[in-house]
C-alpha cells in the first residue's frame, strides 16, 4: 500500500512538473463553470481498490462537476428503467469518432451512435423515468449516492443553472432528435434531467469509488451497496470502455487500456475490472475535451503498473 501511496506522490510531480503554466496544448474550457480557468492548477489523483483500500494525492477535496463522466450512470438508469432491448432501440452502442457534441446519427439515421456523446446522452436522459423533471433528476442523484457511497451528494444549483440558460447546442440536438422521432415529451425536461446529472459535484476519491463500484460488479466495496443491477454492468462498462474518451477513444484504448469516462471539468473515471476504480482531476483539457494532466497521469501510471488491460503481463 505505501508503495502505491510512493508511485501516487511521484505521478502527481512527473504529471504537474511546471507548475505555474499549462502544459503545452493545454486550454480550460471556459463554460462550465467560468471559475474553472482559474482553477487550471488543482490536480487530484485517487484509486479505490475492490477490497475498499483507497490512495489519495494532490487536491483530493475540491469538488467539480460530474458532466460528462455522468453520462455511464444515466445509462445504467435508463437500462434499468427501459430494458436492454427498448434502450438498444434508442440509442446504439457503436463508438462514433465524433466530438461529444457532434449532431450525427447512426447509419439508418434513428439513433445516436452511443450514450456516451451528448445526443445519446439526452436519449438516455429521456428515457429515466419519473412523474416531475425535479423527480427524474433525484433518482439520478441518488444511484450517483450509491456509486460514491456518499448519502450527501449533492446537485451544484449554479453549475446547473449555469447550464440551462448556456445551452443551445444541446437544445438544438433536442429539439432535431424530436423531429426525427428519437426522443419524445418536454425537451426542457429531458434537457433538465440531463444537465441535473452533469452538475453533481464530486471529488477525485468519490469518483474513484464510482469506478470501483463498476470494477466490482456493480456493488459499491466502501458500502457494499449495489449501485447497478449486474445485468447491465457489461453494457455499461463496454459502451464506456469504447466510446468514453469521444474522439480520442481508440488513441486512449491503444495508449492507456484502461476503460475510462471523461468530463469537460476535467475529471477522469478508470474502471479496471475486478480490481480497482481511479478518479483523476485537473481541469486543464486538450482538443477533445479530455484533462491534459488526467490523460498524462493514467498514461504514465498504466505503463509503470502494466494496467493496459491488453497488454502481456
Ligand atoms: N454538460 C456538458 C454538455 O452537455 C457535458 C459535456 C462534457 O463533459 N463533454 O455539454
Amino acid at each position: 500500500r505505501e508503495l502505491v501511496q510512493q508511485q501516487f506522490e511521484d505521478l502527481r510531480s512527473t504529471c504537474t512538473a511546471g507548475s505555474g503554466i499549462l502544459l503545452p496544448g493545454e486550454e480550460v474550457v471556459s463554460y462550465y463553470p467560468p471559475e474553472m480557468e482559474a482553477r487550471a492548477e488543482e490536480f487530484g489523483l485517487a484509486g479505490t481498490n475492490v477490497d475498499g483500500t483507497q490512495w489519495q494525492v494532490g487536491d483530493c477535496d475540491v469538488r467539480f462537476p460530474l458532466h460528462s463522466i455522468s453520462k455511464v450512470f444515466t445509462y445504467g438508469v435508463a437500462l434499468e428503467d427501459n430494458g436492454l432491448t427498448e434502450t438498444l432501440r434508442r440509442v446504439g452502442v457503436e463508438p462514433s469518432g465524433d466530438p461529444f457534441n457532434s449532431i450525427t446519427f447512426d447509419q439508418a439515421g434513428n439513433r445516436p451512435f452511443n450514450p456516451m456523446i451528448n445526443a445519446g446522452a439526452l436519449v438516455a436522459a429521456n428515457l429515466v423515468q419519473g412523474a416531475t423533471k425535479e423527480e427524474r433528476a433525484g433518482r439520478l442523484l441518488e444511484r450517483n449516492r450509491l456509486f460514491t457511497g456518499n448519502p450527501s451528494l449533492e446537485i451544484d444549483q449554479d453549475v446547473l443553472d449555469e447550464q440551462l440558460v448556456s445551452n443551445d447546442r444541446n437544445l438544438g440536438l433536442c429539439y432535431l432528435m424530436r423531429s426525427l422521432g428519437m426522443l419524445h415529451g418536454d425537451i426542457d425536461d429531458t434537457l433538465y434531467v440531463y444537465l441535473a446529472a452533469c452538475s453533481i459535484t464530486v471529488t477525485a476519491p468519490e469518483l474513484s469509488a464510482m469506478g470501483a463500484t463498476l470494477a466490482h460488479g456493480g456493488v459499491n466495496p466502501l458500502t457494499g451497496e449495489r449501485a447497478l443491477p449486474s445485468e447491465h454492468l457489461r453494457t455499461v462498462v463496454s459502451v464506456m470502455s469504447m466510446c468514453g474518451m469521444y474522439d480520442a477513444a481508440g488513441e486512449w484504448a491503444h495508449d492507456v487500456g484502461i476503460p475510462a469516462k471523461s468530463g469537460v471539468s476535467g475529471g477522469i473515471m478508470g474502471v479496471l475490472p475486478r480490481w480497482f476504480g481511479l478518479g483523476v482531476y485537473s481541469p486543464g483539457l486538450d482538443r477533445h475535451g479530455n484533462s491534459v494532466r488526467g490523460v498524462a497521469v493514467c498514461r504514465e501510471l498504466s505503463s509503470r503498473f502494466g494496467l493496459h488491460v491488453f497488454a502481456d503481463p
